[in-house]
């Protein structure tokens, strides 16, 4: 999702890449053109510039970080910034029990669909009993929907197929949800194509009828600059606790989860990621923010690097590997260094691209593997692998408790890692060492 915004949020900062100092110049164009993606994402343009001005003034004159390029400290920046834009720390739902919320929104956001979502994750979270109340007295298929959903999932349901009260049914689903010992009680109501006063003034009934805990507005996603104007009208009219933003698992833009947030003030506290009543998560905005930047978990990967990895080690690793007598006993050195940063899983998650990519525990049981027959050697012989003959090997096996062959394995990858850093002495693989380390 957001592929838009993150494509061209990507183009801006690759351009940064070689940059030796954040100043008003060279950052100028960067900055124009993460406006440009911001605007082109659907993003509500006064959003963009309040967000273009807070990076600018975090960003110039600030000395590049020692360890990280300009690239990757401005995607640290713009990190924060969209973090902070969208909500830190405030998705949390209101903590009363019973818990009344009145789901509002335009006809066909999700509601329906995500009122039985919103029931069947917080059942699973502790909630006893979560009851529906079918409020949408308009559309005899939305009473239908909404009752078939319930009792797929184990809800409560109460309707009235031939009331137009509106408060009544309300009342009767509050009665209903007493009764069954309920400790969520979700109210589905009517929507129409656009908003109109009948609407407000109908939900307006029922909200004072019920008093819900949470008013929460069912946004569309793809809805891009549109969803603002919506959101802005249903805050005004109904103060509004919370938002859901559905459809983010289609071509959604990422304009409607920025401006919203940023113009109304109303946290986004779920989102719905697709049809089924599992496609449903809590917002996390540190995660939207880097999937908007679709840089993976750059940022952390950046942090984490710093905090883990002993500048003078790695200067010394990569001197030697310049020199090519990098030994056993230096690959031990440096697997213990990257272990340091977390298991495989989330290393490869972090790095850009990667993030969906699953790695079965293989790949840490092997570093494992590796470590143990790496210490089953003397220093002698991990300085000196030529040595190990055949009796050497088969006691290093013993001792790491692995087959001889996986001994084998590691020495002949390990040799052939030897013969690529020869080939990579001569002038072609200083160019690339070069270019590594751009
Ligand atoms: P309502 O009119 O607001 O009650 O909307 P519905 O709940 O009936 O949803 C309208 C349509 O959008 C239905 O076809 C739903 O299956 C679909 N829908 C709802 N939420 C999502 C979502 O997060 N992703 C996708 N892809 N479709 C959704």
């Amino acid at each position: 999702m957001f592929e838009t915004l993150s494509d061209k949020l990507s183009s801006a900062l690759r351009n940064l890449r070689g940059v030796g100092k954040l100043s008003e110049d060279n950052m100028a164009d960067a900055l124009k053109e993460v406006r440009t993606a911001l605007l082109s994402a659907d993003v509500h343009f006064k959003v963009a510039r309040q967000f273009v001005d807070k990076v600018r003034e975090e960003v110039i004159g600030k000395d590049v970080l020692k360890g990280v390029t300009p690239g990757q400290q401005i995607v640290k920046i713009i990190h924060d910034e969209l973090v902070k834009l969208l909500g830190e720390g405030e998705t949390q739902l209101n903590p009363k029990k019973p818990l009344k919320v009145m789901m509002v929104g335009l006809h066909g956001s999700g509601k329906t669909t995500s009122s039985a979502k919103l029931g069947r994750l917080l059942k699973k979270r502790d909630y006893a009993n979560p009851h529906l109340v079918a409020c949408d007295v308009y559309r005899p298929a939305a009473i239908d929907q909404l009752e078939i959903l319930a009792k797929a999932n184990d809800l409560g349901f109460t309707c009235d197929r031939d009331s137009k009260d509106v408060p009544a049914i309300g009342r009767a689903g509050l009665a209903a949800a007493k009764a069954a010992g309920s400790e969520l009680i979700i109210f589905d109501t009517a929507g129409r194509l656009q908003i109109d006063h009948d609407l407000i003034e109908e939900v307006k009934r029922l909200r004072d009828t019920v008093q819900p805990d949470e008013v929460i507005l069912v946004a569309d996603g793809a809805l891009g600059q549109e969803a603002v104007n919506v959101a802005k009208a249903f805050h005004d009219a109904l103060n509004l606790t919370g938002l859901i933003l559905t459809k983010l698992d289609g071509d959604a833009r990422g304009g409607a989860a920025l401006s919203i947030k940023s113009i109304t003030g109303v946290p986004i506290k779920f989102v719905g990621l697709g049809e089924k009543v599992e496609e449903f998560e809590v917002f996390h905005p540190d995660r939207l923010a880097s999937r908007i930047l679709g840089m993976g978990d750059v940022v952390s990967l950046v942090e984490k690097a710093q905090e883990h990895i002993d500048e003078k080690e790695a200067e010394r690793m990569a001197e030697k590997l310049r020199k090519a007598d990098f030994n056993l006993e230096d690959f031990l050195a440096q697997m213990q260094q990257v272990k340091k940063m977390g298991s495989m899983q989330s290393i490869v998650g972090m790095l850009p691209g990667m993030n969906n990519v699953e790695l079965d525990d293989s790949a840490d049981k092997q570093m494992k593997r590796t470590e143990s027959i790496i210490l089953s050697m003397t220093i002698k012989e991990r300085r000196n692998p030529q040595i190990l003959n055949g009796s050497r090997r088969m006691r290093i096996a013993n001792g790491a408790g692995v087959k001889v062959v996986e001994v084998n394995q590691l020495l002949k990858q390990f040799q052939q890692m030897q013969k690529m850093m020869r080939m990579m002495k001569g002038s072609k693989g200083r160019k690339m060492m070069k270019q590594m380390k751009a």
